[in-house]
């Protein structure tokens, strides 16, 4: 008899103006539950209080909120803040909360799980689940800002999609959220202040440029050879670097912006001279900054971190090139909340949707 729950984060302005009709009423109703959707970031029907109770219950016949709940808060020593938050199916996605001097970031995941498995990342030794939709990718926003204001009173400035999943694999609520955080009638960020990461999905990249995608553009590049790149992460195989580089030029030409390789240094695979030479021709082929990216253990033995003296060595050649380069010391370690360390590790049976949290108050 009833159809499958309209998720009402999934429906598009037009689709909840004619749902509102639909259900006999007026169209400004339908502004008001957009802006309990988006703007007010309403937990529930219910609590869209200024729609007639009768107009409520109508809603919820017919459709559901699925918002995410923070069910953990971890505090690193250095002010990262790592949170768990649960699904309405009973599984569990990380996002992080980075404060640093000059930036608030939030990091927020975009799959549950993710199915690239580079070597190196923690997220990768989990299977990959789903994709999550652009209402639970906006939550973690939402709520990391909400937690920026408790704990720092200060907003976010950065949103990075760098939390567990590859954002280009769930293609379309990234666009979706991205647009939904930049949007006035959302979070109203600016898109300059949006970074999205990818492993590196040729034919996804050229969308963007076709796309005219407005947010940054990060590639996690890590080896500059496809020998070196392929034995660390298997994506390599199916999309090594001349395509990576082709997809990339595309993409500037058409988005008239530059983008960021991410680098890892790992000691003594990717982080001699002949590497930064390497890593410079690639980079005279694209408009790009560097971010060597120091690398955090994941308990497999067989990366380490390059010295810190041996990282500055490669960024003064990269820089006598030319080529802007920063690198990025490692936050949250300590708990398991740095680049490549979100593994639902506190909590592999909610992970895998056996035992469900209850939320944090
Ligand atoms: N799938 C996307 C986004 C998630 S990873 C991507 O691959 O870009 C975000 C960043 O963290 C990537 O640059 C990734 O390569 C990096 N990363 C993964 N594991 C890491 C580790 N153990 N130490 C440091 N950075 C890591």
């Amino acid at each position: 008899m009833n159809a499958k729950p309209i998720d009402l984060r999934e429906l598009s302005k037009e689709e909840v103006i004619s749902l509102v009709a639909e259900l006999g009423e007026k169209p400004y109703r339908a502004a008001q539950v957009w802006e309990w959707l988006w703007k007010t970031h309403a937990s529930s029907i219910e609590a869209m209080s200024n729609l007639s109770k009768d107009f409520r219950a109508k809603l919820a016949e017919r459709a559901v909120l699925r918002p995410l709940v923070v069910v953990e808060e971890q505090k690193s020593t250095d002010g990262t803040i790592k949170c768990a938050f649960r699904t309405w199916d009973g599984h569990v996605v990380e996002g992080v909360l980075i404060p640093t001097e000059k930036r608030i970031t939030a990091c927020v995941s975009s799959q549950i799980g993710c199915s690239l498995d580079c070597d190196f990342c923690a997220t990768g030794k989990l299977k990959r689940v789903r994709n999550l939709s652009a209402g639970e990718i906006v939550d973690q926003v939402v709520q990391i800002a909400r937690l920026a204001e408790k704990y720092l009173k200060r907003p976010l400035t950065n949103i990075v999609y760098m939390g567990m999943g590859e954002p280009l694999l769930n293609y379309t609520n990234t666009m979706r959220s991205a647009e939904r955080i930049n949007a006035e009638d959302g979070l109203g960020m600016s898109y300059r202040r949006i970074t999205v990461s990818t492993a590196g999905l040729a034919k996804q990249i050229r969308q963007l440029g076709d796309d005219g995608a407005k947010f940054n553009l990060a590639l996690s590049l890590h080896a500059a050879t496809d020998e070196k790149r392929s034995s660390m992460m298997p994506i390599n195989d199916s999309n090594n670097i001349e395509e990576l580089v082709a997809a990339l030029r595309h993409y500037t030409r058409l988005t008239r912006k530059n983008v960021t390789f991410e680098y890892i240094l790992f000691r003594d695979l990717n982080d001699s001279l002949e590497d930064a030479r390497d890593l410079v021709r690639i980079c005279s082929k694209v408009d790009a900054k560097v971010n060597l990216i120091e690398y955090n253990p994941t308990d497999d033995g067989r990366f380490q971190r390059t010295p810190i003296e041996k990282a500055l060595q490669f960024q003064n050649y990269l820089e006598s090139k030319g080529i802007t380069t920063r690198i990025r010391r490692s936050r949250g370690r300590d708990i398991d909340a740095a680049c490549g360390q979100l593994a639902n590790k506190n909590e592999p049976a909610v992970a895998s949707g056996e035992r469900v949290m209850k939320p944090v108050r």
